[in-house]
């Protein structure tokens, strides 16, 4: 793990103070065995606190920040590091306590004095922090440990700091130091990514660990689940339960959970399974549906021939389609797909087949028949489905889609 120091004071940017606790945490954090990379000064300033915080946040994995935590307006380390980490402020009853007590001791004893407002200021802490009993003052030390990333926040004074970072933030980092992170990835195909970040919303809100991060590829949405725990078993215990949801949600659109597995893979690796051959019949993706098929190693086994019908004589002349079908219904049509498909599994000898035919555009679009449109063909066993398809983007964000629409349609 790597970690960063940033010292809050522009007493520290003046040359007022010596910073001496960047010093004692880079010493205590070599002990530890985490690297150093950055220590960083800034003055007690909002917006470049925001912006150092952020840079920090980005580059390592725990970000140490010291000062700034006490009741004044010029101390706002927390609610900047809240800002930055997506964090509420909430009061924290035992912390409030604390303060009415520490606070009252001090009244008491010192004419003239009481608790202010700002005292309470000290009693707030984030949502889901670790609040750090301090002994030595009434500002608590905070740890936020959010999405595989750590942020500490301590109180300037050295006599509190150094026996807050000794006692409680050096065996947390220890212990994190000796976990190990384990995740797997549920890869999706036939919904988009805001449909599928939509449906598990709540999930994402409320998973810490694991955590849940969704990527968008053409035509495909992965979900990579993450936990952290002292061993891969307790990790992948965590996982579980989290994948079984999503297991629920998404079904058969789930095409595997295998980091290393494409969709072409999967669908070599299920025909294989049901003892199944392939062909193919291509009309905009000329021969892409087919390579995506041979990419597999073993594709041999459910593949032997393919074929490009891009004109409507190949159409006929290949696989079969009737003359009349092309001119009553046109090229891009369900029936002309339904025949493409039927036609080749006929002509190949295979169990199944894949058609697609459809306009990539630029150009050749109509009213009727506008750039996007594609028909994908599947026969499987003699039973032929066709789906209607409407695709946006480019002429290879088109052909690229229909690539995955299709293979994915075969899986189904
Ligand atoms: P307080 O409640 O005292 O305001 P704080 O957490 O807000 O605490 P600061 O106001 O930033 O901390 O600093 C308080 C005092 O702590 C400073 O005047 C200085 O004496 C000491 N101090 C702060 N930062 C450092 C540092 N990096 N190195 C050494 N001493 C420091
Ligand atoms: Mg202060």
């Amino acid at each position: 793990m790597t970690v960063e120091i940033i010292s809050v004071g522009t007493e520290i940017l003046l040359g007022n103070i010596v910073n001496t606790n960047a010093a004692y945490l880079s010493r205590q954090c070599a002990a530890l065995g985490l690297s150093c990379y950055y220590q960083v000064v800034v003055g007690d300033n909002e917006a470049r606190m925001a912006e150092t915080m952020k840079t920090a946040i980005d580059r390592s994995d725990v970000v140490i920040c010291s000062g700034g935590l006490g009741p004044t307006e010029d101390d706002m380390t927390k609610e900047v590091a809240c800002s930055v980490m997506g964090e509420r402020l909430v009061e924290d009853a035992e912390t409030h306590r604390l303060i009415e007590m520490y606070m009252g001791r001090f009244v008491r004893s010192h004419r003239g004095y009481q608790i202010t407002e700002n005292n309470w200021k000290q009693a707030m802490v984030p949502e889901h922090g670790i609040v750090l009993k301090n002994d030595n003052g009434t500002a608590p030390g905070l740890i936020i440990d959010k999405n595989q990333k750590i942020i500490v926040l301590l109180p300037g004074p050295p006599s509190e700091m150094k026996p807050l970072f000794d006692q409680q933030v050096f065996p947390y980092l220890q212990r994190k130091q000796s976990e190990v992170i384990y995740s797997t990835t549920l890869k999706i195909v036939g919904s988009g990514e805001s449909y599928v970040e939509m449906s598990i919303r709540d999930l994402i809100d409320t998973q810490t660990n694991p955590t849940i991060a969704t990527y968008a590829k053409t035509g495909e949405v992965h979900l990579r689940l993450t936990a952290k725990a002292e061993n891969e078993k307790k990790a992948k215990e965590l996982i579980t339960p989290v994948r079984l949801e999503l297991e629920k949600r998404f079904e058969t659109q789930i095409y595997t959970e295998d980091e290393e597995e494409t969709l072409e893979m999967a669908l070599v690796r299920l025909l294989y399974d049901h003892n199944l051959t392939v062909t193919t019949a291509e009309s905009c993706t000329g021969g892409a549906i087919a390579a995506r098929i041979v990419n597999v190693s073993g594709a041999s086994s459910v593949f032997r021939q393919g074929y490009i019908t891009y004109a409507n004589e190949a159409k006929q002349n290949m696989i079969g389609v009737k003359g009349e079908t092309l001119t009553r219904y046109g090229a891009v049509s369900e029936q002309t797909a339904r025949e493409m498909s039927e036609g080749a599994a006929c002509t190949a000898g295979c169990d199944c087949a894949l058609s697609v035919t459809g306009i990539a555009g630029p150009t050749g679009g109509t009213k009727e028949k506008p750039v996007g449109l594609v028909y994908i063909g599947c026969t499987c066993r003699g039973k032929t489905s066709v789906k209607e398809l409407h695709f946006s983007g480019n002429r290879g964000k088109i052909r690229e889609q229909t690539v995955v629409t299709a293979l994915a349609f075969l899986r189904e």
